[in-house]
């Protein structure tokens, strides 16, 4: 292995401060790199294919616990509900009621986050926040015995301009605020801010952040 993941996994630990959790975000990756983060204690991982993912999981360590964290379609929610720990990216309430119906297949309850889209960009998938609002107001979810809502997700802008990033978060950081107040108050798994990736942690963790994925930093630039 040409790439220091043992050093740079501790490294990226070593700066997050306590109460934030890392998903070391594997996509792309082989095994090997995943491997020697497990050998350091790492064990949550996050992948973005669903594919990719079967394979991992059925060669890799069974306590791992597994993030999605690429858009998922409908129609592959069965294929990972048996043992997914996370999907940290609804965008949707087809998508939501979908994990539900197959978690209850398998008797499972399944972890997830709401995905927000707050990046300029158009690409980034999420919810708008009144997208966001109009799902959780409509009151479906509760409804759902077999998903647990933890939190939100989002992505920053791509962008080198630390304020913007910095008030994106912040923007996210209100937005939890708001719905935890209206619908969460009294349920405390709704906790989780899942923001920060490899050139934006840093300022992530100072804005709210409470889990950072983070892949280039540890396993190195993905090969695709
Ligand atoms: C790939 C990915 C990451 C990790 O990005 P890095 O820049 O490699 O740290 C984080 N979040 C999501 C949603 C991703 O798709």
């Amino acid at each position: 292995m040409d790439y220091d993941v043992k050093g740079n996994l501790h490294e990226v630990l070593g700066s997050l401060p306590a109460g934030v959790s890392l998903v070391a975000i594997s996509k792309f990756h082989p095994n090997e790199f995943i491997e020697a983060a497990y050998a350091e204690g790492q064990r949550i991982f996050g992948e973005s294919h669903e594919q990719e993912l079967a394979k991992k999981v059925a060669s890799l360590p069974k306590d791992i616990q597994w993030h999605f964290i690429g858009h998922l379609q409908s129609n592959k929610v069965k294929y990972i509900a048996p043992y997914i720990s996370m999907i940290e990216s609804v965008d949707s309430l087809k998508l939501l009621k979908e994990i539900n119906r197959q978690a209850a297949k398998h008797d499972r309850v399944v972890k997830v986050l709401l995905e927000l889209h707050i990046a300029e960009e158009d690409t980034k998938s999420g919810l708008s926040l009144d997208a966001c609002r109009e799902i959780l107001e409509a009151g479906e979810w509760r409804e759902m015995p077999h998903v647990q809502i933890c939190g939100l997700m989002m992505m920053a802008s791509n962008t080198d301009d630390e304020q913007q990033i910095a008030s994106e978060f912040d923007e996210a950081a209100q937005f939890f605020d708001e719905v935890k107040a209206k619908y969460f108050a009294d349920d405390d798994a709704f906790c989780e801010r899942s923001w920060g990736m490899s050139h934006d942690y840093h300022i992530a963790v100072k804005h709210g952040s409470t889990m950072v994925r983070v892949g280039t930093t540890i396993f190195g630039p993905r090969i695709y």
